[in-house]
């Protein structure tokens, strides 16, 4: 069995990937707040561990991996955002759910296992606060509940790497009059008139934000999982308060036994922000035409621990690149089919190593150089070892790789060749070349060679050729 190594953020090392039960390997994922539109930074925690997810699934079996990743659907943005537009919050908040689910699969993400939502955790959220306060670690004050973080000092900070004495000098904290700690975060808080709110022992009030993931995944993984992943700004305050939560909940577990998480994204080398004018959604890029593998592709180009830069340039090469292989194999169908469970375990050691995907994608281009190379005696196999592997990290979508390449058709080609014999046996006639030659120039700017010989006329498709032009060609 493939030995997969992981990063683990709580060690700071890569290590052998054990599961604590093969048979159910688990996974949580911090998933988002469900009031707007996935911005591109929300996708690529998507996207890397959509990745990791194929691979436990191909390593340990697809029916041995559970993978949740929760929506937290209340929330203080969702309540402003239903109070600026006058609208229901359940109406906000399905409608938001559902782009998300619909974005994230056009940019090739597998739905998890479990998609838990917040508001449907309630009763196991007020339990475990109940349970914490029972064990010394929470706090009752003015209507609110709060974690005690003297209670659990020595551990926490850990994941981060800090101390409570730094988080406290560094850290914007909400000072209020009633924690004990400036650094006691908040587990329940009390509903405003007119806000959701549920019913508990601590009056009308709704949860806070970090208590969803610590009461959900335990419901649904257990007290001990393997691997909790999140964005790079989640590990502080977020994860580190799950931590103290589960853990002094569930003392006789271990909470998440390998923490991964993704660095963030940068457009054009800079912060995505609504300020620099450089924010965009996930959907902005597929409206501008920009299809859902390209924008996955540019994603794993990029290690997941390094910043990824979002780049104009990266999305026109990635597309170029992804066509070119779709064509070559697209040119070999039916003799290759792709069959992702039967990818070469080549790409899978990459992957096994923390995730290297730019690896793999190495790989791919290699696999693209046999599978293009007419004196390659094997090339069939190349490119059936190349199809596998792209369908392996859905990157090949037939429907994709079908749009925009009319080429594919090769009696059009053979149409525009016959097309430019003609017009050259009449220009013999007429000793008037010109018409032939406005049509070469034509082919030429679309990316087709001309080849003009004694034998007639070929037409080759050239590394730019644009086939969405060629339709307009007769
Ligand atoms: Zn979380």
């Amino acid at each position: 069995m493939t030995q997969i190594k992981l990063h683990n953020t709580k060690t700071r090392k890569k290590e052998d990937f054990t599961p604590i039960d093969p048979e159910n390997v688990r996974m949580y994922v911090c998933g988002p707040t469900v009031y707007d539109r996935a911005h591109l930074g929300n996708a690529r925690p998507v996207v890397v561990f959509d990745v990791l997810y194929r691979l436990l699934r191909h390593v340990y079996g697809p029916d041995h991996v559970t993978y949740v990743r929760n929506f937290t659907d209340v929330d203080d943005k969702i309540i402003r955002r239903a109070e600026e537009t006058g609208r229901p919050i359940d109406q906000i908040t399905a409608e938001t759910t559902q782009w998300f689910l619909d974005d994230m699969a056009e940019l090739g993400a597998l739905e998890p296992d479990q998609m838990p939502r917040a508001t449907q955790y309630i009763p196991q959220m007020v339990a475990m606060i109940e349970d914490l306060i029972g064990k010394g670690h929470a706090y009752e004050a003015e209507g609110h509940v709060l974690f005690a973080v003297d209670s659990w000092k020595e551990h926490y900070g850990e994941l981060s790497g800090r101390t409570v004495d730094d988080m406290i000098a560094g850290a914007r904290v909400e000072v209020a009059p009633y924690k004990r700690n400036p650094m006691d975060f908040v587990l329940w808080k009390p509903a405003a008139e007119g806000e959701p709110g549920w019913d508990s022992p601590w009056g009308r009030g709704r949860p806070g934000w970090h208590i969803e993931c610590s009461a959900m995944s335990y419901e649904l993984l257990g007290e001990s999982f393997d691997i909790h992943g999140g964005g790079n700004d989640l590990m502080f305050p977020h994860h580190e308060n799950e931590i103290a939560q589960s853990c002094c909940a569930h003392p006789e577990g271990e909470f998440a036994r390998v923490w991964m998480h993704n660095e963030m994204l940068q457009v054009e080398g800079k912060k995505m922000s609504k300020s620099l004018g450089n924010f965009f959604t996930v959907r902005d890029l597929l409206d501008q035409g920009i299809p859902g593998e390209v924008i996955r592709f540019v994603f794993l180009s990029t290690h997941y621990r390094k910043p990824m830069d979002w780049t104009a340039e990266k999305a026109r090469e990635a597309e170029r690149t992804l066509r070119d292989m779709h064509r070559v194999l697209l040119g070999m169908l039916p003799h290759v089919v792709p069959q992702p469970e039967k990818v070469d375990d080549y790409f899978i050691d990459a992957l096994a190593s923390d995730m290297n995907t730019h690896e793999y994608i190495k790989h791919l281009h290699g696999f693209l150089s046999l599978a293009e190379d007419e004196d390659v005696v094997d090339r069939f196999a190349a490119a059936q070892a190349l199809a596998d592997a792209l369908a392996f990290l859905g990157l090949f979508n037939l429907e994709f790789a079908r749009s925009d390449i009319p080429v594919f058709d090769p009696e059009k080609l053979l149409r525009l060749a016959s097309r430019l014999s003609e017009l050259r046996d009449a220009a013999k006639k007429k000793k008037d070349f010109s018409e032939v030659d406005e049509f070469k120039d034509k082919l030429k700017a679309n990316g087709v060679e001309v080849r003009i010989s004694k034998e007639g006329v070929e037409l080759v498709l050239g590394p730019d050729f644009d086939p969405s032009k060629l339709e307009a060609l007769k």
